[in-house]
């Protein structure tokens, strides 16, 4: 069991100076990655690696779900840390960047992971509790039209322990409790599936984070043979749908992996992940001005929803777009989102308009890894 959760750790400090230039000897040591183990399996790693008693992995998850480093895990032998670094590696993110809003406290942290590369996460305050938004790639490839993420396309996946690493890590620095979770800021979390689904259960492990799955929400662009497969999961958590269109022309001119799976096979899927799971599915539909906001459209909208999922509930989010300075789409005015949003509400759809937090330090999904990296580039 141990081995599948090996994971390849490029050494950064091998450096070579070489002739004049610089070459990387990636050294590859093969190590366990401690934030990705599931409680059984670092169990298992403490007895059979370590040679240690179990209630030694107690103490290694208490530390780390502080986001301690192994040295600092103090009641630990010194000679236990010592085996314990040789054996393995925390893979916590650091804080490259933070912005604090200076309107309602939220923050956005740029994060960086041991290979340099960076995603975002946000953290936001609502009275019901904090909310961090997590990033599940580095860069994204579903290519939507009017999102910062994708384009400069996916660079790699992320493992469970890298998203777990961003709670971690945010939760230690803001010195308060997250508790809950929204997979919203980079990537597409189904097309990272099973890391993001073990990072699932990770986050919501009674000896880790111990965040309910019912305050976790998972938001798809939608590849509904994905959302099939998370149907049959056995999890209470939300499924996000970004649906943003009540036509498939609309729809694929805003969003690729429309052509992929289609409207009617996007809500298909999604009324069996209902039907198998009870949890009520949530759509996110953005305003873009002239493109899918008239009235006449949040009638087509509500028919549709109607069609497909009858009495059986959902909820519509509304959010203005946020302009990127990649694309020519502009936000849909105050009153014509809640225009829509009310005549989604009279042809009986829930609808409401999504509060916008952190205005000032926004930069929509993936704009603030894109400004470093151009800042980076030049
Ligand atoms: N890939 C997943 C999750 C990440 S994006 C998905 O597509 O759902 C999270 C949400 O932000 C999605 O609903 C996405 O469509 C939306 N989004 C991305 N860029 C946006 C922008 N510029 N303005 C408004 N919403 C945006």
């Amino acid at each position: 069991m141990i081995e599948i959760r090996k994971t390849v750790c490029y050494n950064k400090n091998d450096i070579l100076f070489i002739g004049g230039a610089f070459c990387f000897l990636r050294s590859v040591l093969t190590m366990i990655e401690l934030l990705s183990l599931e409680y059984n399996e670092l169990r298992a790693f403490v007895e059979n690696e370590l040679g240690e008693s179990s209630f030694r992995a107690n103490q290694i998850s208490e530390w780390i779900c502080r986001g301690a480093s192994i040295e600092d895990m103090t009641n630990l032998s010194k000679s236990l840390r010592e085996k314990l670094a040789q054996e393995a590696f925390i893979a916590y993110p650091k804080i490259r960047k933070k912005l604090i809003s200076k309107i309602d406290g939220t923050v956005k942290y740029l994060f960086e992971y041991l290979d340099g590369e960076t995603v975002e996460g946000v953290l936001m305050r609502y009275d019901h509790g904090n909310t961090l938004c997590v990033s599940t790639q580095v860069g994204c490839r579903m290519g939507c039209r009017f999102c910062a993420s994708t384009i400069g396309g996916k660079v790699r996946d992320l493992s469970s322990g890298e998203i777990l690493g961003q709670v971690i890590i945010a939760q230690k620095e803001s010195g308060e409790r997250i508790s809950n979770i929204v997979m919203m800021g980079i990537g597409e979390p189904l097309d990272n599936y099973d890391n993001v689904l073990r990072f699932i259960k990770l986050v919501s492990d009674e000896h880790g984070l111990n965040i309910g799955q019912r305050h976790i929400s998972l938001s798809t662009s939608g590849l509904a043979d994905k959302i099939d497969a998370l149907a049959n999961e056995d999890l209470q958590i939300t499924l996000s749908v970004s649906l943003h269109a009540f036509d498939d022309k609309t729809r694929s001119s805003i969003m690729p992996v429309n052509n992929k799976w289609n409207i009617d096979v996007l809500l298909k899927a999604c009324k069996r992940y209902f039907d198998k799971t009870g949890r009520r599915v949530s759509f996110e539909y953005t305003l873009i001005n002239g493109k899918n906001d008239s009235l006449e459209g949040a009638r087509q909208l509500s028919i549709l929803l109607k069609r497909y999922f009858g009495k059986t509930p959902v909820h519509v989010n509304l959010i203005p777009v946020n302009q990127v300075s990649e694309s020519s789409f502009t936000a849909s005015g105050r009153g014509k989102v809640n225009a829509f949003c009310a005549e989604l509400c009279q042809n009986g759809v829930n609808a409401t308009v999504r509060r916008k937090l952190g205005d000032d330090i926004s930069a929509a999904c993936g704009q603030l890894r894109r400004r470093e990296m151009q800042i980076f580039d030049t």
